[in-house]
């Protein structure tokens, strides 16, 4: 699967992505919009998070599409996953205006497929060469698009997100919900009231200046969240990132559920009942392996990032197989029977669900998971590819996966080093049962990888 990764000039993992005013402007947005009007035909729905510059880059947007002849519906400000559950329902394709877990002063645009899945490497080059080329199929008066508003539509993405469970599948829990300011201020509290719980909220507004935390929901940033679930007594705390494609949590005694850990949780809960395959990156905890082999499913590894991940599990499933889940170990998960793309609000309703249905608090669970020690470092080198084919070869004789760069697999330990898909670095991940093994083979890589950079 080496070379799946398509180069891409402008688009990175998740879309175009940069600093307000300086690499992201309304000129770019409009120029995108364009694009997508030239490859794209229809009705396109655009939407936004909570950004200060999400107006201006989302009006550019929709006059480049308008200017291309495609009709514009208006979302608003909602989730990532709520405007790819609409795009797959009403329209031809999508643009959302976001910087997903990035500063306050970060903006860009993620493209959306019919099927609500974000737009793969192949068209996006395609996209791009329209782009760079200027070659903009401009409508003339007669065809020019039709604009149109539809703010009330993410409600239908919370009932279907809703609809999933039983009701009152949370009746009697609490929670406490920190969607930092973001896409989700008011999404995620809306689905577990829905489903009975009481919720209490912090930073449950839109604001684009981010008042209460960055839009990256790191453990320091939630502490006022940890506090909370302390005060209220709360079964868990949720927490997103700017758009709301990830979820990340905090245990009934305010402690940080590192995100392998969370996926792996709700693997044990997803998979119950199911067969198939749980799809997930190469740099995913073991974990996730060994909890869904109890349940008698399988991993499949992909490239790093939630695009192959979505784009495998349809492939997988095209092909007759059976896929019970996929996701990234940073809070991103893909629940199959919902949509093909990361969704945070289904996410914490699929928490809830979990809590509800077990017998111990969220912090007994989490404690009840097999042990692992994660070691993760970065090394700058001139030419990381060459680095990776060295590497390999080092390590030939014994189990390599080339997926992304190359992973080690020794047994209960492993190793994986990848080139960073932005920078001039070389990404290194370790991971072990054994805390003593995991630290013995981080130094192996290491020492390796420096005397390689070093030619
Ligand atoms: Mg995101």
């Amino acid at each position: 699967m080496t070379g799946e990764k398509l180069e891409k000039r402008l688009f990175g993992t998740n879309g175009v992505r940069g600093v307000v005013g300086k690499d992201m402007h309304p000129d770019l947005a409009l120029r995108i919009g364009m694009a997508l009007g030239t490859i794209r035909t229809g009705r396109i729905g655009v939407g936004r998070d909570s950004r200060t510059s999400g107006p201006a880059l989302q009006s550019a947007v929709e006059a480049g599409l308008l200017s291309t002849g495609c009709d514009v519906v208006d979302c608003g400000v909602l989730p990532t996953p709520a405007l790819q559950y609409l795009v797959r329902e009403h329209f031809d394709g999508g643009a959302m205006i976001t910087a997903s877990h990035n500063p306050p002063e970060y903006n860009g645009v993620k493209i959306i497929e019919p099927d609500g899945t974000e737009m793969g490497d192949e068209e996006t080059i395609r996209l791009e060469g329209i782009l760079f080329s200027e070659q903009f199929a401009v409508a003339g008066w007669a065809e020019a698009g039709v604009p149109d508003a539809a703010p009330s539509l993410g409600r239908e993405y919370i009932d279907a997100v809703t609809g999933t469970f039983p009701p009152g599948a949370g009746k009697g829990l609490v929670v406490a919900v920190d969607p930092g300011c973001g896409a989700a201020a008011h999404s995620t509290a809306a689905i577990l009231t829905a489903l009975g719980c009481t919720v209490h909220t912090i930073n449950a507004t839109f604001d684009g200046t981010f008042p209460g935390r960055l839009p990256e929901p790191s453990p320091e940033g939630l502490e006022p969240l940890a506090t909370l679930v302390r005060s209220t007594r709360a079964a868990f705390g949720v927490a997103h990132d700017g758009d709301a494609d990830r979820a990340v949590f905090v245990d009934d005694q305010g402690r940080f559920l590192e995100e392998n850990r969370e996926f792996a949780l709700i693997a044990d809960r997803v998979c119950q009942g199911k067969e198939g395959w749980v799809v997930t990156p190469v740099s995913t905890s073991k974990l996730v392996e060994e909890i869904a082999s109890r349940h008698g499913c399988k991993v499949h590894y992909t490239p790093v990032g939630s695009i192959y991940v979505a784009r495998t599990m349809r492939r997988l499933i095209d092909a007759g197989e059976p896929v019970a889940f996929g996701g990234e170990g940073n809070g991103g998960l893909i629940y199959p029977d919902h949509q093909f793309c990361r969704d945070g609000g289904m996410t914490a309703a699929m928490m809830v669900s979990l809590v509800a249905g077990a017998k111990k608090p969220l912090s007994a669970l989490a404690d009840a998971l097999p042990a692992s020690h994660m070691i993760k470092d970065k090394v700058r080198v001139s030419d990381p590819h060459a680095l990776v084919r060295a590497i390999a070869d080092k390590y030939a004789s014994e189990s390599t996966d080339m997926t992304d760069g190359v992973r080690i697999n020794r047994g209960r330990t492993w190793a994986l080093v990848r080139p960073s898909g932005t920078e001039p670095l070389i990404r290194v991940m370790v991971e072990s049962d054994d805390q003593a093994a995991a630290t013995a083979f981080h130094e192996e890589i290491m020492g390796l990888v420096v005397r390689f950079a070093k030619g």
